[in-house]
């Protein structure tokens, strides 16, 4: 994959490859803290759920799972990565936070 040499401006037709770099930067966060047990998690959750495995509910989710007193800790792997995806996404563009399913990493 091509990097861009400077970060895009929102809508251009690469504006999808920092959110895949911070979402695959999560990953690298995880195997950092929990070594390389972290790939076995991630593709469970990728085997066990599909592309739902990467869906975390969308900001309202949120706000309720931490009312929980759910951490990020609480959501497999691959929804950690979408939260963090989704939150650099949101402060490019702000919108809702939403799970897209249709594509993974
Ligand atoms: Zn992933």
């Amino acid at each position: 994959m091509n990097l861009p040499g400077q970060l895009v401006p929102p809508g251009d037709s690469l504006d999808y490859v920092m959110p895949w770099l911070i979402h695959e930067l999560t990953h690298a966060w995880q195997y950092q803290h929990i070594g390389w047990t972290y790939i076995l998690r991630a593709l469970s959750a990728q085997f066990r759920y599909g592309a739902a495995a990467y869906d975390f509910g969308g900001e309202a989710n949120l706000v309720k799972c931490r009312q929980e007193h759910w951490t990020i800790k609480n959501f497999n792997l691959e929804q950690q990565g979408e939260i963090a995806r989704c939150y650099y996404a949101c402060q490019r563009r702000p919108t809702r936070l939403t799970s897209r399913t249709s594509r993974t990493y």
